[in-house]
């Protein structure tokens, strides 16, 4: 065990009986995904932190894309004297990717008993490592990096590498949510949002083979496989549209045949939402993005359901929308070129002003509550993540 790992969370604000579940959801939540790795480590709780031991730096990675976590220091450990945190600290310098240009220590000594005030250890071990080797200034006020050094009970620790995480709520505390994923670059960004505020995800992938073809599944799953680094497993359900889609072909008016198309996938994803216990409906829709994402036409979608349908992005620009999906890593899987079924079923006039009265109207034509069956009856579900892909 070399490494020592301290993961600072926030959302203060969570007192009492919540605070404990955050807690120990953020462990459970911290385990799984270490295990999913194959990272060995130890862990243990202390007031308001968790402290962990690894081999590997990777640790690192693992928390600081664990929501919930809000900042990530690794170092080591050494006996309490100033001499070994300061051959400790002069140790973490060279881990370094680059050579610091300032640095400060910062001590917090929780041993009362240790001889020294935090200030005299801060300045004995900046001494220290100023006298040997390190011809680095020091910078109190506005310092490159910070060396931490916590004095506790039986050892000091010492910690020069800091990463912000990603912040939020340890996933699974907001409950769960099935969420809509296409090819796309925002649906997957929408997952993304809600598992940042602890939700966990249900995705479900509208597959309309031989109208969209295979490859788009094995997209989805890469899609998938990302949004596991914040969630270690997740369990994908891919529907086989392809017998609605030929109905809609047959039946549906040109120009609703997009929105009548989307109520039957959140009539499908309502019943996977019952099928999960999940609170709400997730959809990467984006307000005025494209003809059919305006509110009378998303009001239509939304009316076919009694569930709740939240559209994380609607108020986000698409290059916000696309710098999130560079931080989450599905931005190059999801600008492979595709074609979604929807695209290709795309009217030369959709509607753009849908009117309920009217969508209800056309409905009428179709057996929904057969089609929906079929549907989830030809649901095939796979769980991605767990221990290496497992
Ligand atoms: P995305 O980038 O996520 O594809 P988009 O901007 O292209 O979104 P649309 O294609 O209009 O928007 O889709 C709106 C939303 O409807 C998507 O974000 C997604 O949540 C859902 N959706 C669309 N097609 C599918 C599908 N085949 N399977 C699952 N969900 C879908
Ligand atoms: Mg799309």
């Amino acid at each position: 065990m070399n490494y020592v790992f301290i993961v600072r969370y926030g959302e203060i604000f969570i007192k009492g009986k919540n605070k404990r579940l955050f807690e120990n959801r953020l462990v459970g939540n911290i385990r799984k995904a270490l295990h999913k790795r194959g990272l060995k480590y130890s862990l243990r709780q202390t007031r308001g932190r968790i402290y962990l031991e690894g081999e590997s730096l990777d640790i690192v990675d693992v928390l600081k894309n664990t929501p919930g976590i809000v900042s990530v220091s690794a170092g080591k450990k050494c006996a309490k004297t100033i001499e070994d945190m300061g051959k400790t600290a002069l140790e973490l310098f060279s881990l370094l990717d680059k050579k610091p240009e300032s640095f400060k220590v910062e001590t917090k000594r929780s041993d009362k008993t240790f001889p020294m005030t935090s200030i005299e250890i801060s300045q004995s071990v900046a001494a220290y490592v100023l006298q040997n080797g390190i011809d680095t200034p020091v910078d109190i006020k506005n310092p490159h990096t910070v060396i931490g050094i916590e004095v506790q009970k039986d050892w000091a620790y010492v910690f020069c590498i800091t990463e912000r995480g990603i912040g939020g709520l340890p996933v699974g505390v907001s409950g769960k949510v099935v969420t809509m994923l296409s090819g796309g670059i925002d649906s997957p960004v929408a997952a993304f949002l809600m598992q940042k505020r602890g939700c966990e995800v249900f995705p479900v992938y509208f597959h309309g083979f031989p109208f969209t073809s295979d490859m788009v599944k094995r997209k989805i799953e890469k899609l998938t496989e990302k949004l596991t680094a914040f969630q270690p497993e997740i369990k994908l359900s891919i529907v086989n549209f392809t017998p609605v889609l030929k109905e809609l072909k047959k039946k549906s008016p040109d120009k609703l045949i997009i929105i009548l198309m989307r109520r039957f996938m959140v009539r499908v994803a309502e019943r996977l939402a019952e099928k999960y216990g999940c609170k709400a409906i997730v959809t990467g829709d984006n307000l005025g993005q494209v003809a059919s994402q305006t509110l009378d036409n998303l009001q239509c979608i939304t009316d076919a359901s009694e569930n709740l349908i939240l559209r994380p992005l609607l108020g986000y620009d698409k290059q916000e929308i696309i710098s999130l999906a560079k931080r989450i890593d599905t931005y190059e899987i999801s600008i492979e070129p595709y074609e979604d079924c929807c695209s290709l079923f795309v009217p030369k006039f959709p509607e753009i002003y849908g009117k309920i009265e009217e969508v209800r109207e056309a409905e009428k034509a179709f057996d929904i509550e057969d089609l929906v069956n079929k549907s989830i009856e030809l649901t095939s579900i796979l769980t991605i993540g767990g221990r290496n892909g497992e």
